[in-house]
């Protein structure tokens, strides 16, 4: 069910949401994207008469406890959210440091239309992240309705992202704003996208990416490989990759992956030349090679200009393009060349050719943001292993237990 079909006017609404933003030592936000991302939510939902109790998690409290074993409660707490949380949405936020206990529902309890609550992290309790039945009804009994934004945790099987939807029926539970646009984005690529299809995947590790690339053979008519991952392919194909990052054991699945490829029609595109350099860092000496020619003692650390060319001519002909996964250390100015030139390829397809682009997974999010093109492509998608999921044909278990 869409959000605007609920009937929320006077209701008690929980929400979950994903706050799970980074935090400095003076626990201020240094990225609030993702508070950004969940205001829409809140604000139709306050405008339309709801009471709404947000829900999210931050950080791993259970990972991190204090030498007595106990939760660092004050490391881990939601509170520092508030005052950015307020001037997103445009009003008071109340704070409980409890989240289904006597103090939450006492807040609750005297929660009025068009008020704001925030509940503690979710994560304090152990059994969150197993998705347990008492936590998720304690949740439940707190509201009226349901409504999950969370997309960043929506592949997980989590008491507050799947579990407590069980407990509302059909007519009171619904995905906020965020959740709708990720879902439509991907569907928009696959199902019936408009041809030709180009997914470009880069990152780090074949082992990583080997289910997105085989779903991609049902769909895409291009596939664009780089990052170190290509040199798995490279390896795979005889060729030399000197120091690179490389997965020996996967050049099995890469060539099977070329193989299954031909058989489907896809193109595969492959790096031409690579930069390399001599250590893991910006300084290091820097030359470019052809691919499959990496001398001992150099490493692959962004693909070449003649690849960035060959890239950009196959994405300036498509009309439907997603990106998951960065073409070289991005992260390393003089390795994020290859990276940059990408972004601009997928932009400028977007902006000149009407192409629809979808950015996903948290990396080539990063790229995106840091080339300064994320406006200019379709959508830039906040849930990096949410989205890689649902690209790959899973049901993430977030939705599935809002639709059923
Ligand atoms: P992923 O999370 O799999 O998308 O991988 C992203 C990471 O891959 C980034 O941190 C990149 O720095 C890294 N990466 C991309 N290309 C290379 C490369 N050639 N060598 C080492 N790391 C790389």
């Amino acid at each position: 069910m869409s959000l605007k079909d609920l009937d929320v006017s006077g209701k008690k609404v929980l929400v979950r949401v994903d706050f799970n933003v980074p935090l400095d030592g003076d626990k201020k936000i240094t990225d609030d994207t993702r508070i950004a991302k969940a205001a829409p939510t809140i604000k139709y939902l306050l405008e339309h008469g709801a009471a709404v109790i947000l829900m999210s998690h931050l950080g791993r409290p259970q990972k991190k406890k204090l030498e007595d074993g106990s939760i660092d409660r004050e490391a881990f707490s939601l509170s520092p959210i508030v005052p950015t949380l307020e001037d997103y949405i445009g009003c008071q936020v109340q704070f409980v440091h409890d989240t289904i206990g006597e103090d939450a529902k006492a807040a609750v309890a005297v929660l009025e239309p068009g008020q704001v609550l925030l509940l503690e992290n979710t994560r304090f309790y152990s059994g969150e992240s197993q998705g347990d039945q008492d936590l998720a009804k304690g949740m439940a009994d707190l509201a009226d309705m349901y409504v999950n934004d969370a997309f960043g945790t929506a592949h997980r099987e989590h008491a507050s992202t799947a579990t407590v939807a069980r407990f509302f029926d059909a007519h009171h539970k619904a995905f906020g704003f965020l959740i709708e646009a990720e879902l439509n984005g991907a569907e928009r690529l696959l199902n019936n996208p408009v041809h030709p299809v180009t997914a470009i995947v880069g990152g780090a590790k074949v082992s990583d990416k080997i289910l997105l690339l085989e779903k991609l053979l049902d769909f895409a008519d291009n596939i664009i490989i780089g990052g170190a991952m290509a040199y798995t392919f490279s390896l795979a194909k005889g060729g030399k990759v000197g120091n690179s990052l490389v997965e020996p054991d996967k050049t099995d699945k890469a060539l099977e992956l070329l193989e299954k490829a031909a058989a489907t029609d896809t193109k595969v595109y492959l790096p031409v030349d690579t930069v390399v350099g001599k250590e893991f860092n910006n300084e290091t000496p820097t030359k470019i090679v052809p691919a499959g020619s990496i001398e001992d003692e150099w490493e692959g650390l962004d693909i070449g200009p003649d690849s960035v060319s060959l890239f950009a001519g196959v994405i300036a002909e498509s009309k439907s393009i997603l990106w998951n996964g960065p073409m070289g250390v991005f992260e390393m100015a003089n390795f994020a060349k290859g990276t940059n030139g990408i972004a601009e390829a997928v932009a400028q397809a977007t902006q000149n050719n009407g192409a629809y682009s979808l950015i996903g997974g948290g990396d080539s999010v990063s790229a995106i943001n840091q080339a300064g093109l994320a406006e200019q492509v379709s959508f830039v998608s906040t849930g990096g292993g949410a989205m890689l999921e649902l690209l790959e044909g899973k049901e993430l278990p977030g939705i599935a237990a809002i639709r059923s």
